[in-house]
């Protein structure tokens, strides 16, 4: 069958074939559209030199075109229905392996290990289940892999929070830990139209690439994570009371806090919106070394 998985027809015909139906409580919603499917490759710049890791393959769609540009490709997928479809699907594709597996549980840096040699860029490309997105990237910064390039079809709203800049409505916590360490960018934006089913809202492909200037890096990761969800808390109030709602209201602890943001030359007024990434280290750094 030479005609691409992700055709229409060949769409149709695969979920008939299988008497399949689409699971919403999976985040299925096949992408049905060939040019965007070759745009998504092409944004993740994917060459014969690359690994690549899909989350969700579904049947195959993007499976089969990051197949046909990438060195080797490891696709993982929860919905243990679409396993044989699959085998059938990209067996034309000897680079490709797949394997039945949530995402949530899956040891990255072990599935890396074990399918990959580990001297080629590795990247992850995906059109996401929606209900678990900013789990999944979390989990994939988290993870320690070296990921040169993590690019994924999001919520519309979801990419402009990966992209937003301080004192945006968008801007936040997700915003900080992804912009800390990777530069973000919105590809495109992708209409509702081009999945079965139709999803409620349209879609973007966010481009995340891995900072290779020598990054400024907090003196304690997970630290500096902390104080990022906590000054967020509460959007509308300022950073001292976010601090507060923190790390407490002893006045020995206020006391300390004081002294790291003097020291870092942050207002306690401000809100958390108001900072960047630089600001956040420095104010992490600072609240280490005052004993906070
Ligand atoms: N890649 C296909 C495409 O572009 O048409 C399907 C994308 S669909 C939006 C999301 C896929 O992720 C589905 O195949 C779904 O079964 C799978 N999925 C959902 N939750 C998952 C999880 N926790 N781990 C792995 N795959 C998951």
């Amino acid at each position: 069958n030479n005609i691409e998985i992700g055709s229409p027809t060949r769409t149709r015909a695969i979920m008939e074939a299988y008497g399949l139906h689409f699971k919403k409580s999976l985040g299925q919603n096949f992408l049905t559209d060939i040019n965007i499917l070759r745009k998504i490759v092409t944004s993740a710049e994917i060459t014969t030199a690359d690994d690549v890791i899909e989350i969700g393959p579904g049947i195959g769609a993007l499976t089969e075109q990051l197949a046909q540009n990438a060195h080797q490709v490891l696709a993982l997928e929860i919905d243990q229905r679409l396993i044989p479809v699959l085998g059938e699907t990209l067996a034309p594709y000897d680079n490709v392996t797949v394997v039945n597996q949530d995402v949530l549980q899956a040891d990255l840096s072990q599935l890396v290990a074990t399918h990959f040699t580990g001297d080629r860029p590795l990247k992850v490309v995906a059109n996401l289940p929606y209900y678990i997105t900013t789990k999944i990237i979390m989990n994939l910064l988290d993870s320690g892999v070296a990921l040169d390039k993590i690019v994924i079809m999001v919520q519309k709203e979801v990419a402009d929070r990966l992209a937003a800049t301080p004192q945006t409505k968008d801007y936040g916590s997700l915003s900080v830990a992804v912009q800390y360490a990777m530069d973000v960018q919105t590809a495109f934006i992708v209409p509702k139209t081009v999945f079965v089913p139709q999803p409620k809202v349209d879609s973007a492909i966010a481009v995340l690439t891995r900072k290779t200037e020598a990054r400024v890096q907090p003196q304690d990761e997970s630290h500096f994570r902390t104080l990022v969800k906590g000054s967020f808390m509460h959007r509308r109030k300022s950073l001292w009371n976010n601090l507060q709602g923190l790390y407490g209201k002893d006045a020995d602890v206020k006391a300390k806090m004081q002294t790291a943001l003097t020291k870092a030359e942050i207002a306690p007024s401000v809100r958390a919106e108001a900072l960047t990434v630089e600001d956040f280290i420095r104010l992490s750094d600072c609240l280490l070394a005052a004993g906070v």
